[in-house]
């Protein structure tokens, strides 16, 4: 296919009536009708002067009318980047600044910052149905045109806006393996503006896939319904949400029969949730270890032990080259610690208009310097350990959070668990234990962690401090905000 164009034209005609996206109120859009309303809504960019190369800021909640603004802008080759209606007005704001949009779709409900002059604000209510004129210009639109910018987490600084083209998407297609499937219906738990919406748009389309968005709130409750009721065959949430799910009465194979897979991103999986959920629903779980500058990285695959699912990401995906390396860039041995280096199709094409950035992101062979740790093992698992901004150094020892994390998680006294390096005047760094007690009324001691701790690692890998929490503070994607947890140790030092 030549263009995202093309492709959901050809979707429209092959698959027609079938549903192409479901909301938790039970709204549905066909294939069809995704294409028609695409090109009306295209017909209201291009009168508002939107037009190739210009970037459309989409503030909507993953849905319906995400999905039609994507395909429209798509059509007459502009540029679609979205803005989690999590975020901030200061996060809102450098995204705007990085991306200078030409429009912004927004969501009523969403919180927009007032928006520098020159960029238009169309709101949700006021986009076309199906029935409006459609007019699209005739613009030629290559698979080496930019589609999408996506902008990272900000886990470890502000957002950065990866951009990708259309050779990226037909890329992420033929990395999918176990995940995409003819006629599949997903459950998507994550927000459109991450990667992992446009990662699954090109599979969709050539494989007539329906998207299911996942209730908002999140109840297991409402999941089992949904589950259920649009017949999903893969399935996508955190261990806690699976773990939730196992626990509704009724829940079975019987109750379950066309889930396929279930897909956990971005936190291992315990052995003991995926031997739980092959018993009850006979359905295997699978890791996937992407990050928004190359969407697809590793996945386990069904039929791997649970150890390896829980203590590693897996293999390579189709397409995709990994290698772990010192700071000079010479490969490690299998076993040792190096920096994560990705060289893929499925890699971004860059950071949106920032040349520096993107020069210092890539070395001479054109892998994706990743900031993430990681040891290769013996069967080819690749097995993370943290980030290089994470690590600190224990009297001349270096000392990965992660890999402490997920030895004190399995206490039984702690529910969540976050450990920081916290600068001290004779060994230099320290670690902190933040905890989460499972239960308030009987915290673990800084002793039991610490005696857990050396039973199961080096010594020096005992946190030296322990700091107890109702909740870890979170990004707005939901994973622990360290840059909060670091502020939290200089304004209470030891
Ligand atoms: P920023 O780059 O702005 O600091 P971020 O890296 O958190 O933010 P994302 O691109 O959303 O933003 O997240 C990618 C990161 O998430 C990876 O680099 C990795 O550290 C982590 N990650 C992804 N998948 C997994 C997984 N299966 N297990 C553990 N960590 C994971
Ligand atoms: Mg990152």
């Amino acid at each position: 296919f030549a263009s995202t164009r093309s492709l959901l034209e050809a979707a429209a005609k092959a698959y027609g009536e079938q549903d192409a996206y479901v909301e938790p109120d039970g709204s549905r859009m066909s294939f069809a009708s995704w294409a028609g309303r695409a090109r009306a809504v295209a017909a209201a960019f291009d009168a508002r002067g939107v037009g190739k190369g210009d970037v459309v800021a989409l503030m909507l909640p993953a849905g319906i009318d995400y999905a039609v603004c994507y395909a429209a802008a798509a059509m007459i080759g502009a540029i679609t980047t979205g803005l989690n209606p999590r975020l901030g007005p200061r996060e809102v704001a450098a995204i705007l600044t990085r991306a200078a949009p030409a429009l912004v779709v927004r969501d009523e409900a969403a919180r927009l910052p007032p928006v520098p002059d020159g960029i238009e604000v169309l709101a949700r209510s006021a986009l076309p149905g199906a029935d409006a004129a459609a007019y699209v210009p005739d613009v030629e639109v290559t698979r080496q045109d930019p589609v999408a910018i996506i902008f990272t987490s900000g886990t470890t600084g502000l957002p950065k806006g990866a951009w990708f083209d259309g050779d990226n998407m037909a890329a992420f297609s033929r990395a999918a393996g176990v995940m995409s499937a003819p006629y599949d219906r997903r459950l998507t738990a994550t927000p459109f503006a991450h990667a992992g919406y446009m990662a699954k748009l090109w599979d969709q389309l050539v494989w007539g896939i329906t998207l299911v968005a996942s209730p908002i709130p999140w109840s297991a409750a409402r999941m089992y319904e949904v589950l259920r009721a649009e017949r999903i065959t893969v399935g996508g949430g955190v261990p806690t949400q699976w773990s939730k799910l196992l626990d509704q009465s009724g829940v079975s194979r019987e109750t379950l029969p066309h889930l396929r897979v279930g897909i956990v991103a971005t936190a291992p999986a315990p052995p003991e949730l995926v031997e739980r959920t092959a018993a009850r629903i006979g359905v295997p779980l699978v890791v996937r270890y992407a990050m928004t500058e190359s969407p697809t990285i590793c996945g386990t695959e069904p039929g791997d032990p649970p150890g390896v699912l829980f203590r590693t990401v897996g293999r390579p995906q189709a397409g995709v080259a990994v290698r772990v390396t010192d700071e000079a860039g010479h490969s490690v041995p299998v076993g040792k610690v190096g920096r994560v280096r990705v060289l893929s199709d499925c890699v971004m094409r860059g950071y949106w208009r920032e040349p520096e950035l993107t020069a210092a992101a890539f070395d001479e062979d054109d892998y994706l310097i990743s900031s993430d740790l990681g040891r290769f093992t013996p069967e080819g698992n690749l097995q993370l350990v943290g980030r290089t901004g994470d690590l600190y150094i224990r009297g001349g020892f270096n000392v990965y959070p992660l890999e402490v994390e997920n030895v004190l998680a399995d206490h039984p006294r702690v529910r969540q668990v976050a450990v920081v390096g916290e600068p001290t005047p004779v060994i230099g760094e320290t670690g902190v234990a933040f905890v989460v007690p499972a239960d308030p009324a009987a915290p673990p001691t800084l002793d039991d962690l610490r005696v857990w701790s050396k039973a199961r690692l080096a010594d020096y890998k005992a946190p030296d401090r322990l700091v107890l929490l109702e909740e870890l503070p979170t990004t707005a994607m939901q994973k622990t905000d360290r840059g909060q947890l670091r502020a939290h140790l200089q304004a209470h030092p030891a």
